[in-house]
């Protein structure tokens, strides 16, 4: 079923929405392909009770933007399917078979996994239509969030904009803000570059250590199950408290919307490294940047583990994957910071510009009629 809402298009897209419903089995989902200039779309599918196709729509353009920004040849696109991830497992394979099915005429668009959804969903997804990424190992897949795709590419983001504020990273105090998938595996690699994490935090608080964490130790405690509030060592403290501590780097790597105009007063660091999706509203970023505080945004700096699916789905190594990941986001992150410097624009704006030339070259060489 495809829907009329061209109210809230533009230029770029989006180029298809479809609405999916199969009551007899609950089935309630919805696909927003933004925009495939650069070449069949690739996003993520989101699994929650409280989704909304108003989300579905932001974070497809989101992917369209990342993924010309880091010179993929894939357009964006986002999918949601309304239900919780924890219903029994047939009933949501049933769910996401059925959904796949749907849509398995839709060359545009190629299945990632997301919040709620993880390889064994994709390998569902690839059993019914052969249009997925971020496969099981077994299947020929990376398991980005095992390897640390993400974290990879935060590191080597990093360490490019440690050069534009005066910082070196060996020593320089790293704080994170969500110790999942993406935290623990920026702090791990972070850590190899010889920087301190001094603190951590997860939806049960924040651990303080000025001193330095054992990372290795912190991460062991989270994959077995524990809070980072289990450390032996350290001071704890309320999930928010992570925002005030003194630190150098400030990693977002949760939820959106955590840096606002109440709280941005409180970040004591000198760089961002925006892991999560837009962790800070437009308001708190530029109150940052009129502080001196550079932030590399988030379809920069988090980019590493859509280039891990879009590589496997070429069927590309890991090896190759990593190196491709570090080239990409440490030479995006050098042409944003540099027009920063140049031109005083905020680094969101910089980024924007960077990828919107790269999305429009890319329009001006497609017939207009897309079908
Ligand atoms: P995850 O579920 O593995 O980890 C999230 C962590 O954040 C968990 O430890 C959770 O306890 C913690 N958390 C949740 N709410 C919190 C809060 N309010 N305060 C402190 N901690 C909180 O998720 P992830 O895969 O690491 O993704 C994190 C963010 O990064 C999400 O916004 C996701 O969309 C984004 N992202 C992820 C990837 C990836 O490769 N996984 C890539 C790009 C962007």
């Amino acid at each position: 079923m495809m829907e009329d809402k061209f109210q809230s298009a533009d230029e770029l897209g989006p180029a298809k929405i479809f609405h999916v419903q199969e009551p007899s089995i609950g089935l309630r989902a919805t696909l927003v392909v933004d925009n495939v200039a650069c070449g069949p779309s690739i996003g993520g599918l989101r699994m929650a009770a409280d989704v909304t196709t108003e989300e579905c729509f932001r974070l497809a353009r989101a992917m369209t933007l990342k993924n010309a920004a880091a010179g993929l040849a894939h357009g964006g696109a986002k999918s949601v399917l309304y239900g919780d991830p924890r219903m029994p497992r047939e009933q949501k394979e049933r769910l996401i078979r059925t959904f796949a099915y749907a849509l398995r005429n839709e060359q545009d668009y190629i299945f990632g996994p997301d919040m709620g959804t993880d390889e064994t969903c994709m390998a569902w997804i690839k059993d019914e239509i052969g249009r997925s990424a971020g496969l099981p190992a077994e299947l020929g897949g990376i398991p980005l969030d095992e390897v640390g795709a993400t974290g990879w590419g935060l590191c080597h983001a990093a360490e490019v904009a440690a050069h534009h504020c005066d910082l070196t990273l060996r020593g320089a105090r790293v704080a994170i803000q969500g110790f999942g998938a993406v935290g623990k595996h920026a702090a791990r690699f972070l850590a190899a570059k010889g920087a301190v994490l001094v603190a951590a935090s997860d939806t049960h608080g924040t651990l303080i250590d000025p001193s330095g964490i054992d990372v290795a130790q912190l991460i062991h405690a989270k994959d077995t199950g524990k809070s980072v509030c289990d450390h032996p060592r350290g001071n704890k403290r309320d999930r928010d408290a992570v925002i005030d501590v003194d630190c150098d780097i400030w990693i977002p790597a949760a939820r959106p919307d955590v840096i606002r105009d109440d709280n941005a007063h409180r970040l004591k660091a000198k760089l961002v490294l925006q892991g999560a999706n837009i962790p800070f509203t437009p308001g708190a970023e530029r109150t940052l940047h009129q502080r001196g505080v550079l932030i590399v945004p988030d379809f920069i700096a988090n980019a590493g583990g859509v280039i891990c699916a879009a590589m496997e789905y070429q069927g590309a190594t890991q090896s190759s994957v990593f190196a491709s990941i570090a080239e990409k986001v440490g030479a995006n992150t050098e042409m944003v910071l540099a027009q920063v410097q140049a031109q005083g624009v905020l680094p969101r704006e910089a980024a924007l510009d960077m990828a919107l030339r790269r999305l429009k070259r890319a329009m001006g060489y497609r017939r207009f009629v897309i079908f």
